[in-house]
Formats: C-alpha cells, sequence, structure tokens
C-alpha cells in the first residue's frame, strides 16, 4: 500500500534505539555519518547522527508508520477527514480497526472483526455508545450489533472450536490471532480500498505480529498497534461488538444443539460446564465445544 519510495522522519533517541531494537537483526554496516543502518525486507532504513532517519523502498512507510504522528499520517492521507468529539480528541477518519472474541473463553469460538468507520458513521457510533465490548453489557451489544452490521462495512471470521484445536496443533493463541486478523483486513480489502489508517488492539508487540505472518503469501502492512485501542478507535470498538454479538450469537446456538448451559469464561464455572458435557457426550467429544489446549481440559478430565 506504500505510496513512497521514502519518508525521512526526526526521531527522538528513544525512538531511534526501538526502531533499532525491533529490526538489529537486519544490520548492516553504517554509512557515513550515521549512527546504524538496517535493511529488513523491501526497506533501507538509515539512522543518521543529525537526527534524521531515512526509509527507502516500497516499503518504507510500513517501518516509518510507528514513528509517524497523526499530523504525519493526516497529510499522507488526502481521503483523510478528522472529527472532533466531545473529550475534545481528534479522531483520524476513515479508519480500520479489528479486535478479536473469545480467546479467554473456554467454551466457543474465535471471533476476529475488522470494521471501517468514515465520517458519515460517527453519529451513529456515538448514539450507540460504542466502546469496548467488555465494557458494554451483553443486552446492549445484542442490540447494537446489528445496526453496526448493516452501517459498517466490516469482516467477520468465526473459528469454531474443531478448527481451532486443529491449528493450535501447530500454531500458539498469538499466531492464531495475528493470521485471523490478517485475513480479516484481506477480507475487508477486497470489499473496497482500505484506509491508511488501521489499528489493531494490540495483544503482542508488532514485531511479533509480523513474525507470526512472515510464511504467509499476503500480509497487510502499515498498521498501528496500540493496546486497549476498542476505547480509543470508534473502529476498534465497533469490530469489538460485532466480534462479541458473533460470539454471543454462536454461543446461543451452541447451547441449543447441546442442551445445556456453557459458561463464559475460564473459571471454575466452565469447568463445571465441561463436567457436564462430558457426563452427557462423553470427552471425545469436548472438542468440538472446548479449546483443549486450556488448563480447564485436565481438571475436568480429572473430575469426572
Ligand atoms: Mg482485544
Amino acid at each position: 500500500m506504500a505510496k513512497n519510495s521514502f519518508r525521512t522522519l526526526t526521531l527522538s533517541r528513544d525512538e531511534e534505539d526501538r526502531l533499532y531494537e525491533a529490526w538489529k537483526e537486519f544490520e548492516s554496516k553504517a554509512p557515513a555519518y550515521a549512527r546504524f543502518q538496517l535493511r529488513p525486507e523491501n526497506c533501507v532504513i538509515t539512522c543518521y547522527e543529525s537526527g534524521k532517519t531515512l526509509f527507502q523502498g516500497s516499503d518504507a512507510d510500513v517501518y516509518a508508520s510507528p514513528f509517524m504522528n497523526n499530523e504525519t499520517l493526516n497529510e499522507k492521507t488526502e481521503s483523510v477527514s478528522s472529527v472532533t468529539k466531545g473529550n475534545s480528541r481528534k479522531i483520524i477518519l476513515p479508519q480500520a480497526g479489528s479486535d478479536e472474541v473469545g480467546t479467554g473463553d473456554y467454551f466457543g469460538p474465535v471471533c476476529v472483526c475488522a470494521a471501517i468507520v468514515t465520517a458519515d458513521d460517527i453519529a451513529l457510533l456515538e448514539k450507540l455508545g460504542i466502546r469496548d465490548s467488555k465494557q458494554i453489557n451483553d443486552e446492549t451489544i445484542r442490540k447494537a450489533a446489528p445496526q453496526l452490521m448493516k452501517q459498517l462495512i466490516h469482516s467477520l471470521l468465526i473459528v469454531d472450536n474443531a478448527r481451532y484445536n486443529r491449528v493450535h496443533e501447530t500454531a500458539n493463541l498469538n499466531k492464531i490471532k495475528a493470521m485471523l486478523h490478517n485475513q480479516a483486513y484481506l477480507n475487508l480489502g477486497k470489499i473496497t480500498a482500505l484506509p491508511d489508517f488501521r489499528i489493531i488492539d494490540q495483544f503482542e508487540p508488532e514485531i511479533s505480529y509480523y513474525r507470526h505472518l512472515r510464511s504467509q503469501p499476503d500480509v497487510v502492512r502499515g498498521i498501528h498497534f496500540e493496546t486497549k485501542a476498542e476505547d480509543k478507535y470508534p473502529s476498534v470498538g465497533a469490530a469489538s461488538v460485532i466480534a462479541r454479538y458473533a460470539f454471543l450469537t454462536y454461543m446461543d446456538a451452541l447451547e441449543k444443539q447441546y442442551g445445556m448451559h456453557f459458561a463464559k469464561g475460564g473459571g471454575k464455572q466452565a469447568d463445571q460446564s465441561g463436567i457436564e458435557f462430558i457426563s452427557k457426550y462423553g470427552e471425545e467429544k469436548l472438542g468440538e465445544v472446548a479449546k483443549l489446549h486450556f488448563a480447564n481440559t485436565q481438571k475436568i478430565l480429572k473430575a469426572r
């Protein structure tokens, strides 16, 4: 997606050190007047003693974006307009955000959603009070999410337990998350052009995220990673509400199918549901409803 073949940024010493730490495995001999030079994929990064850092190559913006402030982003993305919210914080629009739900729940799927929010959507989001799905009760989510899904361009991935357990044999949870977020953005990009400003509610450092995607043929780059992003970026908040809605709806269906209640989360109540489940359906069926690598599985099988 990078349009520029080079970008120059003035970084603080601290930022220069962070940049070095992130890509030091690609260090090459520094030219004159440079502190260091790094050559990761599709980019040459040269940090000069003058305080300027030059990013060159087709992915220049990908590597520079974590160090670009909102003004830089604004000037880069002509289509961007900004809206001032009640709390007088500036929001860059349009924006795409993504979040996942269900990774802490023993029972049920993992749901990942990526959603686009434009200036036209802000009024609805504010009316619905969209923010982190963990801070909104399930009843509100059930009402708000269908309206969001109707209005916002989004892509939603639901990984059922059988598939999750299969994938988990070769990939850890963060790798699964990285692959799902990437796929959600790829799918979104098939529906419409992705906004230049993209945010993931950070679950691991940026460098690990891209490392997990190394073997993937298509990787969406230029993503901004931030923790607690659901509350700061409306696109992430909306994505989290849609993902939570998908999770709740899936759990409703699962409970109907098996004629029992499945406790959410990964605590003692989930153990109780598990014990009830295997007494009714047998332990060999547990992988159809639960994430088997959770410690709950051992507790449930022991309690049998
Ligand atoms: Mg999250």
